[in-house]
């Protein structure tokens, strides 16, 4: 799992609003943004680096994530690549699973597009198969995912695991900085797992130097993420002591977990 490419195209996060990630995938001279709830930094950064804009990405319809669009669209007029299905006005180029994006400026870099409704009902996710760079917006985030605003459980758990499937060493850039209060959840989940007390505490030398924790990779999200381990023998059973379970399913796993998360703290 590497964030640059051997011809380096790279990605790094613009931090926005209070724990917004707006990814940046840059070459040396030009520039894509994913989600763009903010201009102001996005501006800022391609200033600073001597980037053109090339294109906007979007996930999903959210402000947090769209609502920087106008303005850069105002300085770049560049495609705005984003869902089909999600109701997003801006969006010149619509798309849903099957498509592929390829961006000339970046070294023809490929994305192929997944649709993982659930979050809102048109969300989806770019995946970059040759890197191994997956940018899921907030459908999955580190050791957690976001919130049933859309969808239903069933919905919700499919389009997860559509995002486990792909390779363990899939490097996660998700929307949001939310890793460290998910893995606190998630040890309620499962207090025995050693992985995410050793997650939490890599996770938390990163943020005390002001490092992000993402990307995380698929294989640690599957190893500690409680969202993608609904179909464990000890979560299910665990639910069900706290009384949180009726029906040992993984479905109703997932539900009784979403449903705590929303008021847990
Ligand atoms: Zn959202």
């Amino acid at each position: 799992m590497s964030s640059v490419t051997a011809s380096g195209i790279a990605v790094s996060p613009i931090p926005a609003f209070r724990d917004n990630y707006i990814w940046m995938i840059a070459s040396q001279t030009h520039a894509v943004v994913i989600d763009p709830g903010e201009a102001a930094p996005v501006l800022d950064t391609l200033r600073k680096r001597s980037l053109q804009l090339s294109a906007i990405l979007l996930t999903h319809r959210h402000e947090d994530h769209t609502a920087g669009v106008d303005d850069l669209l105002a300085k770049y007029p560049v495609p705005v690549y984003g869902p089909k299905n999600d109701g997003i006005a801006s969006v010149t180029v619509p798309l849903q699973e099957g498509d592929t994006v390829t961006l000339p400026d970046l070294g023809d870099l490929s994305l192929a597009v997944l649709d993982v409704p659930g979050h809102t009902r048109g969300h989806i996710a770019y995946y970059a198969a040759a890197e191994k760079w997956l940018f899921c917006g907030d459908m999955l985030f580190g050791a957690g995912c976001g919130r049933m605003f859309e969808g239903t459980p069933d919905q919700m758990l499919a389009s997860l695991s559509k995002l486990a499937a792909l390779p363990e060493d899939t490097a996660v850039f998700a929307g949001h900085e939310y890793t460290l209060s998910n893995l606190k959840f998630a040890r309620e989940i499962e207090p025995d797992n050693t992985a995410i007390d050793a997650r939490a505490r890599d996770d938390q030398a990163l943020l005390n130097r002001r490092q992000p924790t993402l990307p995380s990779t698929i294989g640690i999200e599957k190893a500690t993420n409680p969202f993608l381990r609904a179909d464990r023998a000890n979560v299910m059973a665990r639910l069900k002591a706290l009384g949180r379970l009726q029906n040992e399913t993984p479905v109703d796993a997932f539900a009784a977990m979403r449903e705590w998360k929303n008021t847990y703290s």
